[in-house]
């Protein structure tokens, strides 16, 4: 977890109300990133892209997933339940030598040149999110560039992808210095600050949830109507059969970071919106996508953004009031080393980082089981509304796995912990088993 996104996630308040069809990491702002290598897969991939070009079947040389990439799925499907821990340890040790080496402390020194106190929580921030970023570096490459190529997911160079990477980092340095600033004038006024920033956080992620997908989003991708006319028909009819009217649908090139296949469902009023993945409309068969499209649909109707959202505000609530009972003794305690001795000092927001970070780690079955419910409600609109077979919604799922190398199983406590989704062998038992019920 890079640090702006846990910045973003959590002092936003939002974690991005976004309702994907899969687990991948490419939703997310910051994680976008791929590119152009000559390993086996990648020209595997070409290959495949290029024979979709000219056909639409599915045997290809992805899909029947073939032994080598079987093993491939499971090596890498390993290394991301290894990577999750790594990762946490990581944004953990970078924070601590930030606070223990007393640097937040002269970063504070630093930024007071700007004499207003906005201004020297901004410079502050900055300075700060500048180190962190330099240190977090050579993990942030080696997970989102390295191996992302090696298992031949990347669609970029390495300048295009470290380009993207910096707008992203440019873009929470911009984004979170209101809510800083509100957290710390809060904090130097009210007892019940973390009560008091929750409840103000909220209009400020409904802004931000709104504004996302028009202002944001855009700067990576384009965002297109759905080319294929057949589909937008389709799509549509399917749309104002669920009382979605005047819905928005766009395909993304999302091809042009990766391989992976996705679609989801953002935004909120004028701006909520359906999205597809480019490559999801290459690989996956017309009654295939009315199923995803189904599924998303269903987070469109039962308001999962607002849900999301609430789940959301209650747990920052949660981790902030924590952060209030525990983080004190701490700062008194190492207030040398520290060079802060109170909350209110704005040196102080890299150990209110590491508090967020452990509590959300800890925590997070508690979102991700919310967000399982939810999936899963939408499975069952996707199913309900399309009318597809159990064998049709299963082969989407499997489809997904061999696409993105997710592991159809994965370990049961590796789910429950960290999966937004039920496990695709799951999603899959589920659909075949609930047209025989239904039948
Ligand atoms: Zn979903």
């Amino acid at each position: 977890m890079k640090l702006i996104t846990v910045l973003c996630s959590i002092v936003l308040a939002t974690l991005l109300p976004c309702f994907a069809f899969a687990d991948t990491n490419t939703i997310t702002i910051p994680d976008t990133n791929y590119h152009q290598t000559q390993t086996t897969t990648q020209i595997e991939i070409d290959s495949l892209q290029q024979s979709l070009a000219t056909t639409t079947t599915d045997t290809t040389s992805m899909y029947p997933m073939s032994p080598e990439r079987k093993a491939k799925l499971i090596s890498y499907s390993r290394f991301n339940n290894i990577w999750r821990f790594v990762n946490f340890f990581v944004t953990i040790g970078v924070l601590c030598v930030i606070l223990f080496t007393g640097f937040s402390a002269r970063l504070r020194n630093l930024a007071q040149v700007a004499k207003k106190r906005f201004f020297i929580i901004w410079l502050f921030l900055i300075l700060f999110l500048i180190t962190d970023y330099i240190l977090n570096f050579p993990f942030n490459v080696y997970r989102n560039f390295i191996v992302e190529s090696d298992y031949g997911f990347m669609a970029q160079t390495f300048w295009q992808w470290w380009g993207e990477d910096l707008l992203g980092f440019a873009i929470g340095c911009v984004t979170t210095i209101i809510p800083v600033w509100f957290f710390y004038w809060l904090v130097g006024k009210f007892r019940r600050w973390w009560l008091l920033f929750s409840l103000g956080a909220i209009p400020f992620a409904v802004f931000f949830i709104i504004i996302a997908p028009v202002v944001i989003s855009p700067l990576f991708n384009d965002f297109q109507p759905v080319s294929d006319k057949t589909l937008e028909t389709k799509l549509l009819n399917l749309a104002s059969k669920v009382g979605i009217e005047g819905a928005d649908v766009f395909e993304v090139n999302a091809s042009k970071q990766s391989t992976k296949v996705n679609a989801y469902v953002t935004g909120l009023f004028g701006t909520k919106r359906i999205v597809l993945f480019d490559n999801l409309i290459k690989n996956f068969s017309p009654d295939e996508i009315m199923f995803v499209m189904g599924h998303e649909m269903g987070h469109y109707v039962m308001h999962h953004v607002w849900w999301g959202l609430l789940v959301a505000i209650m747990f920052i609530m949660f981790s902030l009031w924590l952060t209030d009972k525990t983080i004190h003794p701490i700062i008194h305690k190492f207030r040398k080393r520290f060079g802060f001795d109170k909350l209110n000092d704005i040196a102080s927001l890299p150990l209110v980082m590491l508090f967020l970070t452990v509590i959300m780690f800890f925590f997070q079955p508690i979102t991700n089981g919310a967000s399982r419910i939810m999936e899963h409600q939408a499975d069952i609109f996707g199913m309900e509304v399309t009318g597809v077979s159990g064998e049709t919604a299963a082969k989407a799922f499997d489809k997904l796995s061999v696409f993105n190398l997710s592991d159809p199983d994965p370990p049961a406590i590796i789910e429950f912990w960290f999966y937004s989704h039920p496990s695709l062998k799951k999603r899959m038992e589920f659909v075949r088993n609930y047209k025989k019920a239904t039948k």
